[in-house]
């Protein structure tokens, strides 16, 4: 019997929220134990999903688009190749970020998980209104990650960048030329934050 070794794998970008999909065969295993999931969004190309071989499982890191940690799943080889349809879930909004099986299946999973996600992210971050600490160390946490990913740079083309939290904001301060911008907390900042490419310091 001729098995169709072939998978629809859906995933979107935690930072531009690009919804993408993509064809996976066995074959793409070949010759190497993992495979990259990239935002194919033109200056993105964030890495958003790892799937790794381990004899004969597969363990999959998603960065969630919705809470911005990163989430691993297991599955059984022959669960991934097999399964109709298979869908991932962030642990804290309980909403699935990650689809593999058939075509169909993954499209139709696909739009009702995505049509829920505005809902998702403001109840995720409501929850932290009236603590502006947990407001405030999100979006630190929110710039470190674009920091790490060189996502933040001054316009004298430097990308050492200081952060200081003054008055319950944060300033971010270049470390050659010392311009600086003012990040106010707020939910709007935040959510900013969330769908920001880059931070240009001094634009
Ligand atoms: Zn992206
Ligand atoms: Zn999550
Ligand atoms: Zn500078």
């Amino acid at each position: 019997m001729l098995v169709d070794l072939k998978r629809t794998v859906a995933y979107i970008c935690p930072f531009c929220s690009n919804i993408s999909s993509r064809v996976l065969s066995v074959f793409n295993f070949s010759g190497t134990d993992r495979i990259q999931l990239i935002c194919p969004t033109h200056n993105c190309h964030e890495v958003c999903v790892n799937i790794t071989q381990k004899s004969d499982r597969y363990k999959i890191d998603v960065e969630c688009p919705l809470c911005g940690e990163r989430h691993t799943y297991s599955i059984s080889r022959d669960s991934f190749w097999h399964k109709k349809i298979i869908t991932y879930k962030c642990p804290a909004a309980g909403i699935d970020i990650f689809f593999a099986g058939g075509e169909k299946d993954v499209e139709k999973k696909l739009c009702e998980s995505t049509e829920l996600y505005p809902e998702a992210l403001e109840e995720l971050y409501e929850e932290d209104e009236d603590e502006s600490f947990n407001l405030l160390y999100m979006i630190i946490e929110r710039l470190h990650k674009l920091k790490d990913r060189r996502r933040i740079s001054c316009v004298c083309g430097h990308e050492d960048v200081d952060f200081n939290i003054i008055n319950g904001n944060i300033i971010l301060t270049c470390a050659r030329c010392k311009k600086s911008k003012l990040i106010e907390t707020s939910e709007e900042t935040l959510t900013r934050l969330l769908n920001a490419h880059a931070i240009i310091i001094g634009d």
